[in-house]
């Protein structure tokens, strides 16, 4: 069984499929060949600026403009992730930065997202996905308290919910209020944090908004009482090498602590993150894990069994 607990749904779409949204609402010319459209939209070295990513996120949400295009989005990626070798996926998805251009309802979106899944699922009896509801830090505490809310109204329809966007200025502890209903809703909690600030960001994760898994926590590395922690409780990393590098969370991949902290115990993963703007799939991660980080076969395996053990979806009504 092989299962991925980190893509972003609404960042992991085919680039044949974001060129043709693209031509089809103008925003690219007709005669724009993939290849081009790959160099443009496709990170291939660490961000020089925020404003360049930005801009491949204003596109996503300029063609995540329909019900219809969430639902065909949401099919393509579940197959993709079968064609990955991904047996079990959950899919993530910010209700709030998906709708911001477009004026969707936040049920529209969950509904289109849903029934492409559900769509997909049919196809392949063997496969199992599940959607986590993501609250955006940069739209504020308002806006998440209404996320939490919102995943709680459809608590059967998503398996956990998450914390994402800018770490910095909006740390975990400005959410605590926010998460509290859902704490005391028993919801599953990852929360993205350790990528771009130190340890304190996952204790605060862990404390504040009661996270089970951590998205990333690249920076646990530098806390040795947090290991210890994070491997006596079970909290699974969700690492996505990749992206970690790309967004300057490390170095280079091969001075990535993923390896370091499988060693000390840690349930680590591996993930792809964002597969339409990081050029990855789920193979192409471990393959860098195995050929740029040295992992063996058996620790790849580790990660697998680390994936299955932390993975919301057992604990879905699906
Ligand atoms: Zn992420």
């Amino acid at each position: 069984m092989k299962v991925e607990l980190h893509r972003h749904l609404d960042i992991s779409l085919r680039l044949e499929t974001l060129l043709e949204l693209a031509q089809e609402r103008g925003l690219e010319g007709q005669s724009s060949s993939l290849a081009g459209f790959r160099d443009k939209v496709v990170l291939h070295s660490p961000l020089q600026d925020l404003d360049s990513v930005l801009d491949r996120f204003r596109l996503l949400q300029q063609v995540l403009d329909r019900p219809e295009v969430l639902e065909r989005v949401a099919y393509e990626t579940v197959h993709d992730c079968a064609r990955e070798g991904t047996t079990a996926v959950e899919l993530r998805f910010s209700p709030s930065f998906v709708c911001e251009l477009n004026g969707l309802s936040w049920n529209d979106i969950l509904d289109g997202f849903e029934s492409g899944m559900r769509r997909a699922l049919r196809d392949l009896p063997l496969m199992q996905a599940g959607l986590i509801c993501i609250a955006s830090r940069n739209y504020g505490v308002d806006s998440a308290a209404r996320t939490v809310e919102f995943y709680l109204q459809n608590r059967t329809r998503f398996i956990g919910l998450d914390l994402a966007g800018n770490e910095q200025d909006f740390p975990c502890r400005m959410f605590e209020e926010a998460f509290r209903p859902a704490r005391e809703a028993g919801a599953q909690v990852t929360i993205h944090a350790g990528e771009a600030t130190g340890p304190e960001s996952i204790w605060e994760a862990i404390e504040f908004l009661g996270a089970r898994r951590i998205g990333h926590g690249v920076s646990s590395i530098l806390d040795g009482q947090l290991l210890e922690y994070l491997s006596e409780k079970s909290i699974c990393l969700e690492m996505c090498p990749t992206s970690n590098w790309l967004t300057r969370a490390v170095k280079s991949r091969e001075e990535h602590p993923l390896p370091q902290l499988l060693r000390a115990g840690v349930p680590v993963t591996i993930n792809t993150d964002d597969p339409t703007i990081f050029g990855v799939t789920l193979p192409s991660e471990f393959e860098i894990c195995r050929d740029r980080m040295g992992l063996t076969d058996l620790e790849i395996e580790t990660c697998h069994a680390h994936a299955v053990r932390a993975s919301f979806l057992k604990f879905s009504t699906q």
